[in-house]
């Protein structure tokens, strides 16, 4: 197997899960002691949170490439980048160095268009949702993406920051997001992308209305599919 880059620590809490979950999934494809070879950059993300909120996306950019090159001579073949919002500068990544970064909407668009979707809700932080980076690449493949209203947005991503990101997981949150899970229904999404890396925590198959994409156990998988030469 060759060596992937994990780019995490956006936040902590959701990089553990990949962790966990890259070796879990090439513990089942190889059985034995077999696990991942994984090189990992993890940010603190106070100060990237920071420049976020900032719209300093430059600079965040600027870092995250910088970190990449660091993977990439540590021998790292592959790059994940273990957050959704910071695919923002994903092609500032991709300039910055010549091995592939693996896309986290691509695995979703696969699972998403293998299951018959065409009208999908977002949940993710404000920057995901309102912002074109992430929704142009799902449109490109042909999904209709629904968002929910100013309120609901304002909400989901105020969950992620101060809740999830510092590991708390509320059962009064989950609910919240279910009545919005239940609002995209009513507006026509057939499916939901949990198009934030920490939903996962908060929000199994079993708490939603609609089946629900989680970008981290779909990034993880085709991780686990790169490591193996796929
Ligand atoms: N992990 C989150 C995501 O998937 C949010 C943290 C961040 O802003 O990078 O978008």
């Amino acid at each position: 197997m060759r060596y992937l880059g994990l780019l995490g620590g956006m936040s902590w809490e959701s990089t553990l899960h990949y962790y966990q979950q890259i070796n879990e999934g090439v513990r089942e494809r190889l059985g034995g002691l077999h696990s991942a070879p994984l090189l990992l950059h993890s940010v603190d993300f106070a100060p990237v949170a920071d420049l976020q909120q900032r719209g300093e996306w430059q600079a965040l950019g600027a870092q995250l490439a910088c970190a990449a090159q660091g993977l990439v001579q540590a021998g790292a073949r592959g790059l994940l980048l273990c957050t959704n919002t910071m695919h923002k500068v994903a092609p500032q990544i991709e300039a910055a160095v010549d091995v592939p970064l693996l896309h986290i909407a691509d695995p979703t668009i696969t699972a998403l268009q293998a299951a018959g979707v065409r009208r999908v809700g977002l949940l993710a932080t404000g920057f995901t949702m309102e912002q074109d980076f992430y929704r142009q690449r799902l449109a490109a493949a042909g999904l209709a993406v629904l968002l929910p209203d100013a309120a609901d947005r304002s909400e989901v991503h105020r969950v992620i920051f101060d809740e999830l990101c510092l590991g708390q997981v509320l059962a009064a949150s989950r609910e919240r997001y279910r009545a919005i899970i239940g609002r995209l229904q009513a507006a026509g999404a057939e499916a939901v992308i949990l198009g934030c890396t920490e939903i996962g925590m908060l929000l199994q198959p079993e708490h939603s209305p609609l089946p629900l994409f989680d970008t981290t156990a779909l990034h993880a998988a085709a991780a686990v599919t790169w490591l193996q030469g796929g």
